[in-house]
């Protein structure tokens, strides 16, 4: 198998899907894509604004009907066949009709609706990822903070070891940078989830080139404001700690030079309730904006160069890792995906390892499984038992909560939603249910469209 610029072969796996996406978001200048230092995987962070154009177009392009601010709230189902889904939008409630629906809501609400099986969280207590609300902040001035960052007194073993423990006392173990990891083979091992891993040098090239920047944490300022008493315990989480500090490590300089798109995605209050009862994620919204304020004045008092800094805005829904887990004609497992396994009806090659944070708030329970190979996702996974005319696509396909971890990257997400359209556009034009289509006629659309389902080294 060839790798391309460098990557390592299993990234190379899940990167070809999303190329047009990514293209036409660099041609609009809304990404820089140069990944991160020192992170393997090939991530773009966006400006959102430019995504929603660059989106628009292409469904403008694909002569797309577009019915926005509309929510899909029952299925119509006959003899356990979908016939269609009763929306609700501005032009009141309607039921729009379909050969065949792809359930696309992340949350499989429309299976639910239309009778399907589905499982939620993990086997032993049903404790699921948390929901986390992402925030845009402006106002930075990065060279004062990059200042401070770089002149701040450095710690001693000593120092740092107390840190690690108060870290641990307050905010739910682990310790210091340090996440951990176990591996479905009983190895257990640490591996950090961000902090300085380049030198300044290397950072402050990347701040002249325009990269992403991986800044140190704010743990020492941020365990002082706990300890006056400044922080709320964590939502939902499985005992009393509190939030973890403000992130800098993934710094994503959309736009350099004007401080209104400097930002900053802290993505730290993971908060755990259920992401499909709306009176639970409407408390959790309340707690994550109000964590929100917190954490800007905490940044606004404490941290040099963030003096005039403010929130741009925050994400306009909850942002959902796991919720509802269909049951289909196949569920993808955990050694699926860390033993490489490959299908015949494959519909998407992943490479992502799985990553299942902490399901409790509490340090140290991260799974993090990496594959020996690429792994597949069966079309199967994508047809719930028992029910017809209906596609799941995104996260909420047939897996386990292991493999969850995995398949709910966005660029697997992609492949799969292009695979469940495709499938979905075959079999109405074929007049078949797509239970029924023939494997090897999507698989051969899939891959005029660029898809990569067989590497060059398998059989086909
Ligand atoms: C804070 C956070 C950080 C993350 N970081 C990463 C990361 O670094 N890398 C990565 O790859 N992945 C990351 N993920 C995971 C990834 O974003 C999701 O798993 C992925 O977006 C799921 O895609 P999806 O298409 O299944 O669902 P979604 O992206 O949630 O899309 C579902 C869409 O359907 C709409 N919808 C839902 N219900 C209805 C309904 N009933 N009627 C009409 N519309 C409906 C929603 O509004 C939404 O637009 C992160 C997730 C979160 C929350």
């Amino acid at each position: 198998m060839k790798t391309k610029g460098g990557r390592t072969p299993l990234h190379v796996a899940v990167v070809m899907r999303r190329v047009e996406v990514v293209k036409k978001l660099q041609e609009a200048k809304g990404t820089l894509d140069q990944g991160h230092p020192g992170d393997p995987s090939i991530r773009e962070d966006f400006d959102p604004e430019v995504m929603v154009y660059v989106l628009d177009q292409m469904m403008v392009d694909a002569k797309v009907d577009v019915l926005f601010n509309t929510f899909a709230f029952d299925a119509v189902v006959e003899d356990n066949i979908v016939k269609g889904v009763a929306i609700a939008n501005k032009s009141g409630p309607q039921i729009v009709q379909a050969d065949v629906v792809v359930d696309a809501t992340g949350d499989a609400d429309i299976a639910a609706a239309a009778g399907a099986r589905f499982v939620m969280g993990r086997e032993v207590d049903g404790r699921a990822h948390g929901g986390a609300l992402m925030m845009e902040v402006g106002g930075i001035d990065i060279d004062k903070l990059m200042g401070y960052l770089k002149n701040r007194p450095r710690k001693t073993d000593g120092e740092n070891k107390k840190l690690g423990e108060e870290i641990s006392r307050l905010c739910g173990g682990g310790g210091g940078r340090f996440d951990t990891l176990l591996s479905l083979d009983g190895k257990r091992g640490y591996f950090s989830m961000g902090g300085l891993d380049r030198s300044w040098e290397e950072v402050e090239q990347d701040r002249r080139e325009g990269r992403f920047l991986k800044l140190p944490g704010l743990d020492d300022e941020w365990l002082q404001f706990i300890k006056e008493g400044e922080v709320p315990p964590l939502h939902g989480a499985s005992r009393v700690i509190y939030p973890r500090a403000p992130g800098l490590n993934r710094f994503g300089l959309i736009k350099q030079g004007k401080m209104r798109y400097d930002q900053t995605n802290t993505g730290m209050h993971e908060t755990f309730f259920d992401q499909t009862d709306e009176k639970e994620i409407s408390e959790a919204l309340i707690y994550m904006r109000k964590l929100d304020r917190i954490f800007i004045k905490f940044l606004n008092e404490r941290i040099p160069g963030f003096e005039d800094a403010y929130i741009i805005r925050t994400s306009p829904m909850v942002g959902t890792r796991e919720s509802r887990r269909i049951i289909g004609e196949y569920t993808l497992t955990a050694e699926d995906c860390a033993n490489g396994n490959w299908f015949p009806d494959v519909i998407a090659k992943c490479g992502r390892a799985c990553n299942v944070h902490s399901l409790t708030g509490i340090w140290g329970e991260h799974i993090w499984l990496e594959p020996k190979r690429p792994f597949d996702i069966p079309y199967r996974c994508l047809i719930p038992k028992g029910i017809d005319n209906l596609l799941v696509a995104g996260r909420s396909i047939s897996e386990d909560y292991i493999a969850l971890g995995a398949v709910r990257a966005q660029p697997n997400c992609m492949s799969v939603g292009e695979a469940a359209g495709t499938a979905a556009a075959l079999s109405a034009n074929l007049g078949v249910s797509p239970r029924e289509l023939d494997i090897k006629i999507l698989q051969e659309k899939l891959i005029e469209h660029g898809a990569l389902l067989f590497l060059e080294d398998e059989e086909k």
